[in-house]
């Protein structure tokens, strides 16, 4: 497969990427100084939304997003229809021009998708994929990871016990927030609990939700496609420490066929 895979979860869950940022954080506003750090641990919903909001206005300055005449925004925008709310959370959706593979949801209702994601994804399979994003988000499960990488960023700094106003932040230290997302692992049981909800959130909306079976599938495809190449060891790595794809892709093939629903025959890819 002639794509890059550097950094590609099998559940694709809220990875942030540091490839295309170029810019730094405004950690001085963002955290406020030091006695506001302290105070994450007491962060009211408000601030935490705030703190969301500045992150995805972060990412999407940072990264190449694709204009409203792509084929890639005008395809996620037909795919995506339909798709309002997640328990009361606007969605929002973008494009994101970039040659990892990903895609990730913010607390705030953004989800942004990575056109190489898109390039190798059928339409069913890509809402399978976010669909099940869009289940953390509901599960609130986005929130909790992004305080907890808030927190580990700060206090790994030494932020909380500094009397000194945080200067700028440096790349190093941008690096430890975006690492400390990535190393925020959900739980099976949240995982589930996603695949689960991705999938009445499909059905309500009017979409098949064989997507979330289908896209399961095609991530093993590409984890078994990438054995062999440079990417390998690392998506090995990361596949280990994640729930059985097999089991996900059993549990949301039993649920449709239960329910009487018919698997697409053909995904068309509209490009
Ligand atoms: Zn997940």
């Amino acid at each position: 497969m002639n794509i890059r895979i550097s950094r590609f979860l099998c559940c694709l869950c809220f990875l942030l990427f540091h490839v295309q940022m170029k810019a730094q954080f405004d950690w001085v506003r963002m955290l406020g100084g030091v006695s506001k750090a302290v105070q994450a641990v007491t962060l009211t919903d408000e601030q935490m939304a705030e703190y969301v909001r500045e992150y995805v206005a972060k990412m999407d300055a940072d990264n190449n997003v694709c204009p409203e005449n792509s084929p890639y925004t005008i395809r996620l925008k037909k795919l995506t229809n339909g798709l309002r709310d997640a328990e009361g959370i606007p969605l929002n959706f973008k494009v994101y021009q970039v040659r990892d593979i990903n895609a990730f949801a913010c607390a705030d209702g953004s989800v942004r998708v990575f056109s190489s994601l898109m390039d190798v994804m059928t339409d069913d399979e890509l809402l399978g994929v976010i669909g099940h994003e869009i289940g953390h988000v509901a599960h609130r499960d986005s929130k909790k990871s992004f305080r907890t990488a808030l927190l580990t960023s700060a206090l790994k700094d030494g932020i909380s016990s500094s009397h000194e106003k945080i200067a700028v932040l440096t790349d190093s230290q941008l690096g430890t927030l975006t690492e400390a997302m990535i190393n925020a692992r959900y739980s099976q049981k949240q995982e589930c609990a996603a695949d689960d909800y991705g999938y009445t959130f499909l059905k309500k909306a009017g979409k098949n939700p064989w997507a979330m079976a289908l896209a399961f599938r095609k991530l093993k495809q590409l984890q078994n496609n990438a054995q062999n190449s440079q990417a390998g060891a690392f998506l090995n790595q990361l596949f280990s420490s994640h729930p059985d794809l097999d089991m996900r892709i059993e549990r949301m093939e039993e649920r449709a066929i239960k329910e009487k629903i018919a698997k697409p025959m053909m995904t068309l890819r509209i490009k």
